[in-house]
């Protein structure tokens, strides 16, 4: 089964003006290309300019960032407020 396809049938209730996870200013490089690798929703990338790109709007509320490199890139992460945040669903 492809993953991506998996994923696309859930849906997602953004908070625009409250991202529940913020980066720090400068991630630590080593930290941050983990989480390229662990988040399973691919939400850390880095652009052709070496730039770090994270947009928490596909965010599947794994806790995986937060466990693996939570203190040394993340300036916040909580759960999103009230009904925000992904719905799961199966399909
Ligand atoms: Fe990715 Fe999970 Fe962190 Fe969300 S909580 S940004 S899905 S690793």
């Amino acid at each position: 089964v492809n993953v991506d396809i998996k994923l696309g049938v859930n849906k997602f209730y953004v908070d625009e003006g409250n991202p529940h996870i913020v980066l720090m200013v400068n991630p630590d490089p080593v930290e941050f290309n983990k989480l390229m690798l662990a988040c399973p929703a691919w939400l850390y990338k880095q652009d052709d300019q070496g730039q770090y790109l994270f947009d928490s709007a596909g965010c599947l509320e794994c806790g995986t960032c937060r466990v693996l490199c939570g203190d040394t890139i993340l300036e916040k992460w909580t759960f999103p407020v009230g009904t925000q945040g992904v719905e799961f669903r199966y399909g």
